[in-house]
């Protein structure tokens, strides 16, 4: 009998395991939260046989903790992705987001996204372990501590370990009523800053150029590049300039988000926004950035393995589907640039990712918990 099917999930002790991860608050910048996260998901794996190896990334990000499940087998396997890594600041969980349940739903930071899905994914293995079942592919989890800022110092590390594996699951959160990711936007990240000429706003106002004035015919430029039937999003989020009322701005920076769904739109877009410059005198134009993710784009592999999992959730008693292109971005879009077969959003159900009404659904715990065990216990 397979024991994906059969074995009880206990959904309370699963989510006294979150509760645990939950109540260490882990925004990306805060080292020794994250690192906490990293230590109490170590202690998950005590007793099962797993290798527990922690890796340092760089002074301002937690470290990275690779766990190999089955370290004598050398061969290409599975390996599991999560991040530990919240967008919620320290203070949060005391406040605006404290851990309650209301009915099915559990809030608290990172409940959803994605605590909940690391440690059922986590829960899925230690049931086999404790089995003492062998799994047709080896398993590897990647828990990283900076996905929320687009794993500018786990990125290198994903990669090189995914190059060695045969399929990728991610636990970031189901959609819309438990649908997995198997496509996502792709994303870009740029800085723009305008440089003027400061000049008091009374007494010598033709001497001054305004930075700001400047800024703000690109910002409608950038707003304009919005291709909705391209599935392109342009969204300056962030604005900053000037030193005083009565003073010409000499500067201003602002922030953009470029989002596309392939690789053509990727290199058009890129290359529009580098190229934005003020048509105005006297200002100087500066544009940094890149794309930072890939897109995530559904392909034959990802196809394979979808019907696969479609499968074993029908031996469970759902169906699953796949939500329509997802905007945001994980950890996934890398793997599956890489051409390895990848599914995402395995993890809880629930909504409000990043908002202050972050919550689970209780109810999804189990069959995600069978859905992660059945691919371990069934892909090869
Ligand atoms: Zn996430």
């Amino acid at each position: 009998m397979p024991s994906f099917l059969h074995d009880r999930v206990d959904s309370d002790a699963i989510l006294e395991d979150i509760r645990s991860i939950v109540e260490i608050e882990s925004p990306s910048r805060n080292v020794a939260g994250v690192n906490r996260v990293l230590e109490a998901v170590t202690r998950f794996f005590d007793g099962t046989g797993a290798v527990c190896e922690r890796q340092a990334t760089i002074d301002t990000f937690g470290d990275i903790l690779r766990v190999r499940c089955d370290p004598r087998r050398s061969e290409p396997g599975i390996l599991v992705l999560s991040h530990m890594d919240t967008v919620h600041p320290v203070g949060t969980l005391a406040r605006k987001l404290t851990w309650r349940r209301a009915g099915d739903r559990i809030y608290g930071p990172g409940v959803y996204d994605m605590k909940g899905g690391l440690v059922l994914a986590v829960a899925a293995y230690r049931r086999i372990a404790r089995a003492r079942r062998r799994t047709p592919l080896p398993i590897t989890f990647l828990f990283t501590p900076d996905e929320e800022l687009s794993s500018p110092a786990s990125r290198s590390f994903i990669e090189r370990e995914a190059h060695g594996h045969r399929y990728v699951l991610v636990t970031e959160p189901a959609r819309d009523g438990g649908k997995i990711v198997t496509a996502r936007k792709g994303i870009g990240v740029f800085v723009i800053r305008t440089h003027g000429r400061p000049a008091h706003a009374g007494a010598n106002p033709d001497k001054g150029r305004n930075a700001i004035a400047a800024m703000a015919e690109l910002v409608l430029a950038i707003e304009r590049f919005n291709d909705r039937p391209r599935g392109i999003t342009t969204n300056v989020g962030l604005i900053n300039g000037g030193t005083a009322r009565n003073t010409v701005a000499e500067d201003c920076m602002i922030e953009v988000d470029l989002r596309f769904c392939d690789r053509a739109s990727a290199s058009e877009m890129e290359a529009r926004i580098l190229a934005l410059a003020s048509s105005r005198p006297d200002i100087e134009t500066a544009v940094t950035g890149k794309i930072t993710r890939p897109p995530f784009a559904r392909d034959r592999g990802v196809d394979l393995v979808f019907d696969k999992a479609a499968g074993i959730a029908k031996e469970i008693g759902f169906t699953l589907e796949s939500a329509a292109l997802v905007g945001g971005g994980s950890d996934g879009n890398f793997t599956v640039d890489m051409g390895i077969p990848t599914l995402d959003g395995l993890g809880v159900d629930g909504d409000g990712a990043h908002t202050n009404h972050e919550h689970l659904k209780y109810s999804s715990i189990e069959p995600r918990t069978r859905l992660m065990q059945g691919l371990m216990e069934r892909l090869e």
